[in-house]
């Protein structure tokens, strides 16, 4: 599959061969990297990306998840005109920036107030040191396969993707605690052995990057008695999966935290965004002092209130991102995922796909396949994954190389038909992928 790529990407190679004699890897970004090269993405429309070589793609990666309205939704691309026409780099206290705020704190019920950043990175890395600042303590209870942006990863090599040997990470020199996820004695054993200096609980509701494995409910409510019980903050990454409804999963889960970082799809996939909130008494520790008072913590970014951000995602709160459509997005997820896990079935086939609401990832068990000699060759589920990848580019589907779909609301459920036909074809085919 991937000799085909190679010999129809004739351009993506060559751009990417260029661009790395600047730039390490040819772009700035690791997770959009793969072998044997990227390919190079021109332009989007609609539900659709087409590359430098001329290839229309279906786009179920969808930025990673920050595309969620679809290629230059008509109020998002209008609200980034309108912001341009009228100055975008004010340098002060702009009127937009409050606006948006109230429209966050109107949403989100455990957001008294909130403040802006510029991704969902820095949004973590802020609101972690906030955090460590009110409660005057130092640990940070993470869980593995938790990805809070690339300061703050924690999870394995296989399930990002990252074959290379070696990889390090860069996270923060924060005092982690990595414990199992969705395991509740692990994290009772965690707290009580660092009770007395526990800053936060830190949690995605749903693991994304590493392959969208949701929480179970009981383990998000033992987060939220444990941090009670010790006097910690319960802090939920909502970056990803606060798209299960305008109110965010919490809500879905009816589990609340004291604070809740977002980023993503907020700004229409267009504009960078980052946001964090929570409690008043956490969040008023930001309060500027120079009228006096003031909280002693300083939280500064050239780019916290820019405009055509604060513009467009006033809009995407007002115009687009709307009850009806979370609730639409929601179940086109379910549909699509039945979908899929039951052509799995009905093939008799080693893949299986996880997730929850308009998040998925798509999974294969480990397999041996029979070899000419007649002696047995392990495929790993890694190997199947990138089968599976570039046989779907092939079949005009983009996907994340770690094979996660991100549903945009535009698309429809006839384009999604054509991937499952594209998926059907290819279990058809492919022998390897038979139990
Ligand atoms: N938290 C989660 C749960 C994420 O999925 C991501 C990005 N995939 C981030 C944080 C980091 O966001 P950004 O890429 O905007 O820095």
């Amino acid at each position: 599959a991937a000799k085909d790529f190679v010999a129809s990407n004739p351009t993506s190679k060559a751009t990417n061969d260029t661009a790395s004699c600047s730039l390490p890897g040819g772009t700035t970004r690791n997770v959009v990297h793969m072998k044997p090269f990227p390919v190079v993405l021109a332009m989007g429309e609609g539900s659709y990306l087409t590359d430098v070589d001329g290839h229309k793609y279906l786009d179920l990666c969808a930025e990673y998840s920050a595309c969620m309205f679809g290629h230059s939704h008509p109020v998002i691309k209008r609200a980034i005109h309108d912001a341009v026409e009228q100055g975008f780099a004010l340098g002060g206290v702009n009127r937009y920036e409050g606006r948006l705020a109230k429209l966050f704190c109107d949403r989100f019920k455990t957001m008294d107030k909130v403040r802006f950043s510029n991704s969902g990175t820095e949004t973590n890395m802020t609101a972690l040191a906030l955090i460590k600042a009110y409660t005057g303590r130092s640990k940070i209870i993470v869980f593995e396969g938790g990805y809070h942006g690339g300061l703050a990863t924690f999870t394995s090599q296989s399930s990002m993707n990252m074959k290379s040997s070696g990889k390090k990470t860069m996270n923060a020199p924060h005092d982690w605690v990595v414990v199992p996820y969705n395991d509740i004695p692990a994290l009772e054993a965690a707290v009580s052995e660092n009770k007395a200096d526990l800053a936060c609980i830190f949690l995605e509701l749903m693991q994304g990057s590493s392959g969208c494995t949701p929480a179970d409910v009981d383990f998000v409510e033992a987060c939220r008695s444990l941090a009670t019980g010790a006097d910690a903050v319960l802090f939920f990454d909502e970056v990803m999966t606060s798209r299960m409804s305008v109110h965010g999963y919490q809500d879905i889960l009816s589990v609340y935290p004291d604070m809740t970082s977002l980023g993503k799809y907020f700004a229409g996939g267009g504009q960078n965004f980052g946001a964090f909130g929570g409690k008043a008494e956490i969040v008023d520790m930001l309060e500027p002092g120079f009228s006096g008072g003031g909280g002693g913590v300083y939280h500064s970014g050239t780019f916290n209130n820019n405009v055509t951000t604060m513009v467009t995602a006033t809009a995407v709160l007002e115009e687009v991102w709307t009850e009806g459509e979370a609730c639409e997005l929601f179940e086109k997820g379910v549909w699509l995922r039945d979908k899929l896990n039951d052509l799995a079935t009905r093939r008799k086939s080693r893949m299986y796909v996880t997730g929850t609401g308009s998040l998925m990832a798509v999974h294969f068990r480990e397999i041996e396949i029979a070899i000419d000699d007649g002696s047995k060759l392990q495929a790993r589920a890694e190997d199947l994954k990138e089968l599976f990848f570039f046989d779907m580019l092939k079949r005009g589907v983009f996907l994340a190389r770690r094979l996660m779909i991100s549903l945009m609301t535009i698309t429809s459920r006839e384009e999604l038909q054509t991937f499952l036909n594209a998926v059907d074809e290819f279990l058809c085919e492919r022998a390897e992928f038979v139990e």
